[in-house]
């Protein structure tokens, strides 16, 4: 088929790119000029393991291509995905959808013959009533213009396997021609086995939202555990797994750490809790509301963590934080754990070198005060403390030994459980993991 997707960040290029690699013809569309031009050359702007090379690929043959033109894109396409952002608006409580809005508002002239506009953003329930009322009074093409809503579950640093192979298919539609054109769209999964879950547009607008906020209660839930653990000198880790065995609560995503962050669990909790109060059912409301305390409360845990460690206030001292990504295996820093204890701490009065693989220059920018060390080496040289912040695999890989003999006092806290705390004690270093006893 020929598609568009209009939006080309963190969710549109993945998308833009799993369509081409699936058999589609693409039009990628986004009012970003500079970036349009980019993706034109094949250049990718994120960072996600195998996407340059897939669009490297597509852009090379022409069935991918980009514009910032949306009568080129209606002209081409007969299914138009809407991948634009949806921050959190003013009042930090629901979704501002002007991009949305906006760019249903600039194709909406141009759809001069019936198609389906399939909206990926995560958005508030009755968005897509909104949105299909807006097209039916601005298109050409009136009621012929058909609205899905086909929520995206991508996690960032896996978003070409997520959206090449995702968990499932998630589509709010209005009528059977528009399941079958999402039908057709996604036909080489289908095969595969992926589940299409068909359903009206509210309950597809809920779905995502609420897999989101369990997401969010889960990780909140088992970082409460984690201080019990840690008052208790009980380790969470063995805690995570034993309980995690039960079908009913399962591993994924029980993992104590620094808290959830990100450009999307952070908001869509907010955005659900809002949405609970609105619809009347306040007893959700707090059940979210306290997810979202206990994650407010990382920092100030982390802080603790690394005060009890030093033995002293981390005031004056020289401290290294691993990691500025919000997460391992992306350059996104948005609402990231690791910079809000990196902040935390140089607010403190502390000297905070910040180390990161991948997301120095975007965390340079928007967190100047910081010092950063794009080397890892480099990054420990004369400090009193290293604190692992995000899990980028090559922190595991590191070398004790060697490490040791470039720090001022070789003293570790490491808020992701990720290192083998025993080869590190054998090569002299004092390490203490989140919500596991301290060893001497
Ligand atoms: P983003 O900010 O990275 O990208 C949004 C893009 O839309 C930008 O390139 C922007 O220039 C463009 N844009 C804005 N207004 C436009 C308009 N009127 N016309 C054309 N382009 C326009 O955001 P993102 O992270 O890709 O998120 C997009 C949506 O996907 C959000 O609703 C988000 O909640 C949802 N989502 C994101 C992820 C993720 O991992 N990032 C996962 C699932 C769902």
């Amino acid at each position: 088929m020929r598609v568009s997707v209009i939006g080309c960040g963190h969710l549109g290029i993945p998308h833009a790119v799993a369509m081409a690699e699936i058999g589609h013809e693409v039009i990628g569309v986004d009012l970003d000029r500079p970036k349009i031009d980019r993706l034109t050359r094949g250049q990718c702007p994120i960072h996600e393991g195998g996407l340059a090379d897939l669009l490297a690929r597509h852009t090379g043959t022409g069935r991918l291509r980009f514009s910032t033109g949306f009568a080129e894109a209606a002209a081409f396409a007969d299914a138009h995905f809407l991948a634009v952002g949806t921050p959190l608006d003013a009042a930090g409580r629901g979704y501002d959808t002007t991009q949305v809005l906006g760019a249903a508002e600039a194709l909406a002239p141009h759809l001069t013959r019936p198609c389906v506009v399939i909206g990926k953003s995560t958005v508030a329930v009755g968005t897509t009533r909104e949105l299909a009322g807006l097209l039916a009074r601005r298109a050409p093409a009136g009621e012929g213009v058909e609205v899905v809503w086909n929520p995206e579950f991508l996690r960032e640093g896996h978003a070409m396997e997520d959206t090449l192979a995702p968990d499932r298919i998630v589509a709010g539609v209005p009528s059977r021609h528009a399941e079958d054109v999402v039908r057709e769209l996604y036909d080489p999964l289908l095969r595969r086995g992926i589940p299409l879950c068909v359903t009206d547009h509210a309950t597809a607008e809920l779905i995502k939202s609420a897999a989101n906020a369990y997401l969010g209660l889960k990780i909140s839930f088992i970082n409460g555990v984690a201080d019990m653990c840690a008052a208790a000198g009980a380790d969470v880790q063995q805690l995570a797994e034993a309980i995690g065995l039960d079908p009913r609560i399962g591993r994924g995503g029980l993992t104590a750490g620094p808290g959830y962050g990100g450009g999307c669990l952070p908001k869509d909790i907010r955005a659900f809790t809002a949405a609970a109060e609105a619809l009347d059912a306040p007893e959700a409301a707090a059940l979210l509301n306290a997810a979202e305390r206990v994650n407010d409360s990382r920092p100030a845990a982390a802080l603790r963590l690394v005060e009890e460690t030093l033995g002293r206030a981390v005031t004056g001292a020289k401290v290294t934080v691993w990691g500025a990504a919000f997460k391992a295996g992306t350059n996104d820093i948005r609402e990231s754990p690791a910079l809000a204890i990196a902040t935390l701490m140089h607010r403190r009065g502390a000297a905070v070198t910040v180390h990161d693989p991948l997301a120095v220059p975007t965390a340079l920018t928007h967190h100047p005060y910081l010092t950063y060390e794009t080397d890892l080496e480099a990054s420990v040289t004369g400090a009193e403390l290293v604190v692992l912040a995000t899990e980028w695999p090559h922190f595991r890989h590191a070398a004790p030994d060697r490490l040791a003999t470039l720090v001022a006092r070789p003293v570790l806290v490491d808020l992701r459980n990720l290192l083998d705390a025993g080869t590190w004690r054998a090569a002299g270093w004092t390490v203490r993991q989140l919500g596991r006893p301290a060893h001497e």
